[in-house]
């Protein structure tokens, strides 16, 4: 296969990272992920609990519209956050996205690396058009909960915060039994 951003012809595979294979570009360092691939190995992902760690400078974005290497449409461009200029790029028809050279590590960095999937999301879209940065966060909860508990949880997080003893209520419930 042909790199969809570099055109030279060094697409082989790679793994993304542990248990995560793709195909690599070992020009521009791009890759090509399925996206079937990617959500089983997200689903079998710990839950993270790091911090996002700080980029020091995001990686270059292929700006033009790519050409699928395995089946030859366009892709379609999704942008990952409402500060950067980074762009997903996703075969609508097979199934596969594409990630320049270092945007795996922007997604690490973003804490987005097993929750991606929520940038495909029209919620998520519209905020980073409006520049919502709180709706945005909203939008990847409700995404990860699932839109009951997300509601349930909504509503009992309006009431807490409330509370005068909000602290001692977090503390109840974090008990395990
Ligand atoms: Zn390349
Ligand atoms: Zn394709």
């Amino acid at each position: 296969m042909d790199c969809p951003a570099c055109q030279s012809r060094s697409l082989s595979p790679a793994k993304v990272t542990s248990g995560l294979p793709g195909f690599a570009c070992n020009r521009c360092g791009g890759s090509l992920i399925e996206l079937l691939a990617y959500r089983m190995w997200a689903e079998q992902q710990p839950a993270s609990q790091t911090p996002r760690a700080e980029m020091s400078a995001a990686p270059p974005d292929t700006t033009k519209a790519l050409v699928c290497p395995k089946c030859s449409k366009l892709m379609a461009k999704y942008r990952i956050d409402a500060q950067g200029e980074n762009h997903i790029d996703l075969c609508g028809n097979c199934g596969r996205f594409w990630l320049d050279g270092g945007e795996w590590g922007l997604l690490e960095s973003l804490n987005l690396q097993t929750g991606m999937t929520a940038i495909f999301n029209a919620p998520w879209q519209a905020s980073i058009r409006k520049g919502d940065a709180q709706h945005l966060v909203e939008a990847r909860f409700q995404q990860e909960l699932g839109a009951e508990a997300y509601q349930q949880a909504r509503v009992f997080r309006d009431w807490l915060n409330k509370q005068p003893d909000k602290q001692r209520l977090l503390d109840y419930l974090a008990r395990d039994d």
